[in-house]
């Protein structure tokens, strides 16, 4: 981590804009993760490395945290190789195991081709097939769009059909193959994502990971595992960003007075921060459920699909709050602003949109709320340990099964007065749950649904930020600051779901009595201030 940090510091914030503007191949951060063995440390399970190698989602929290603050392109190289280990490693095809290790070792990138031009999140749809052969290896025919390091990556995890049997494949494709047609990078950017066609590519039968449900299952859940670091990216980017705002903001004189002595752009400084607080709270108790996930304990599923749809959400939020404060300085060339303002509205869109996550979040409503169940207490899993589960998921069915904890738990072990206030906004739409419950056509209207799923949504984000709080000693201003935000936000999906065409006249009295206002306390509101100047000159990334 430090010597990554060291790399990009001494690199300096010229060179890194410079290569942003002129869309540069980040090969000079591919050649030093290969010198230092970062992804080969990071990303192989012991079996199949040297010392020290493991898959452990605390220590890999650091460093997707680290690439984002100084870049979402070193961050997306890092990403698409573990999207494109995910089925290697949860195949039980050895040889391409121990190949992928090696690869690893030498310093190679991998590439995950699930996507398509045409089918887009509906990968029921894809197109590439597996043709067999009369010696029994098989041709390999179709074409993948969107595939980040499909420029170089020596084993590209190629999601496609058998053409006879129609049943779901993995197999691993390789750049150098003639039959490999690197067409082009779809994107205008530094990173190299991939439209790459495949044109009667030989595949023999060692070289397919996994076939039928399990390779649809690997497909999913690699995704499973992947998407929890674009929550982490929003952290990343939405601190860099929020040292620079500072700086600039609590340095800059108008009108006689500093900016920041603005009622409110404090306002927006407050609700910057306590959102980015909130968000690596949540993220970082999404990793323990994760490191202590099991076929009997799958919470993690949705707790995982929230890091990247809510916390990501929530980056944008950040980015937009600090933003408007400093104005026509975000639009400057020489700022990580600059990139911010851009990167952070990809994170949400991006491996699954914000839409598919929440239709999946839905499914756990009626158990969390009607159906909890009693679970050891989790703590804090910071444990450097290999996270043999993440490839060993099993079936992704079942979702409607799951079972949460009691969320009550956690808000009883508090006595805050907007914790209170949210508290009291859970029993109103557990209330219109209960008693006013979507009648089939709503819960077909995907957009009446996902009103719901908001609602639903925050309510989760809020109980998994409590969990942490005491962990990551959050004092109690700094809390119920969180929670003045939470309050504001639950009233505005409230407003949202009143205001859906098919809501009922009951169901529009218990969102009447969802819309709080959050209770205002100026010694909290000048703690919580002060902390925040504290951040100003703290950090300023090397030139
Ligand atoms: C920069 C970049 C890098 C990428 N890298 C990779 C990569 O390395 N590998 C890879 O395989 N892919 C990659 N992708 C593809 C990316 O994962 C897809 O863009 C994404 O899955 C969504 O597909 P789509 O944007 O085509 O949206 P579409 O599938 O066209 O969806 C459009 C809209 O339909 C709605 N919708 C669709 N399905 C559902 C559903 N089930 N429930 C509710 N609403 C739904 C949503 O509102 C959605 O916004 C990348 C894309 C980009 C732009």
């Amino acid at each position: 981590m430090l010597k990554t940090i060291e790399f990009f510091e001494k690199r300096g914030k010229k060179k890194l804009k410079e290569d942003d503007h002129s869309r540069t191949f980040y090969e000079d951060f591919i050649k030093f993760q290969k010198k230092e063995k970062i992804f080969s440390q990071l990303l192989t399970p012991p079996e199949y490395g040297d010392k020290d190698t493991r898959w452990d989602m605390w220590r890999n929290y650091a460093f997707n945290e680290i690439l984002a603050f100084y870049g979402l392109a070193y961050w997306y190289t890092w990403q698409v190789s573990i999207l494109g280990l995910g089925p290697i490693w949860m195949s039980k095809n050895e040889v391409l195991k121990k190949q992928a290790a090696q690869h690893l070792k030498d310093g190679a990138v991998f590439a995950f081709g699930l996507s398509e031009q045409q089918h887009g999140a509906d990968i029921y749809s894809t197109e590439m097939t597996l043709t067999p052969q009369t010696d029994g290896t098989f041709k390999a025919n179709g074409a993948k769009y969107y595939i980040g390091n499909a420029n170089t990556a020596p084993m590209v995890s190629t999601f496609g059909k058998m053409a006879d049997t129609k049943e779901y494949v993995f197999f691993t494709a390789d750049y150098r193959n003639q039959a490999y047609d690197l067409i082009k990078n779809v994107c205008n950017s530094q990173n190299y994502v991939a439209e790459f066609s495949l044109h009667d590519y030989p595949i023999t039968k060692e070289a397919i990971l996994s076939e039928g449900r399990e390779a649809w299952d690997s497909a999913l859940n690699t995704v499973n595992i992947g998407k929890y670091n674009l929550g982490i990216a929003s952290i990343g980017i939405c601190t860099h960003a929020f040292y620079e705002a500072i700086n600039h903001a609590a340095n800059r004189q108008l009108y006689g007075m500093y900016v920041t002595d603005f009622s409110h752009v404090k306002q927006m400084f407050i609700d910057a921060y306590s959102r980015l607080v909130a968000m690596k709270l949540f993220a970082l108790r999404a990793i323990d459920y994760m490191r202590v996930a099991s076929l009997e304990d799958r919470r993690y599923i949705l707790y995982n699909t929230m890091v990247k749809m809510k916390v990501t959400l929530q980056g944008e939020e950040v980015i937009n709050l600090l933003w408007d404060v400093i104005a026509a300085k975000g639009f400057e060339k020489d700022t990580y602003f600059e990139m911010a303002a851009r990167d952070i509205r990809a994170l949400p869109k991006l491996e699954g949109t914000v839409h598919v996550n929440l239709a999946l979040v839905a499914k756990f409503i009626f158990n969390y709320f009607f159906n909890p169940k009693e679970y050891a207490p989790v703590s804090r899993q910071d444990q450097p340990q290999h996270d043999v589960f993440l490839f060993e998921q099993g079936p992704t069915r079942g979702l409607g099964k799951i079972q949460f904890h009691d969320y009550n738990d956690i808000f009883k072990q508090f006595e805050l007065p907007n914790l209170k206030i949210f508290h009291e906004q859970i029993g109103k739409f557990k209330d219109l749950l209960g008693q006013a419950t979507p009648d089939a056509d709503q819960q077909r209207d995907t957009d009446f649904s996902m009103a719901i799923a908001e609602l639903f949504a925050l309510i989760v984000y809020a109980q998994l930020v409590l969990e942490n709080a005491k962990t990551h000693n959050i004092d109690d201003q700094t809390l119920d600051q969180i929670f003045d935000f939470m309050v504001r936000d639950f009233s505005k999906y409230a407003l949202q779901l009143y205001s859906k065409s098919s809501t009922t006249p009951q169901q529009m009295e218990f969102c009447n009595q969802m819309i709080r206002k959050p209770e205002y306390d100026s010694t909290r509101y000048q703690k919580v201030w002060e902390t925040i100047q504290g951040l100003k000159d703290l950090y300023e990334m090397s030139a």
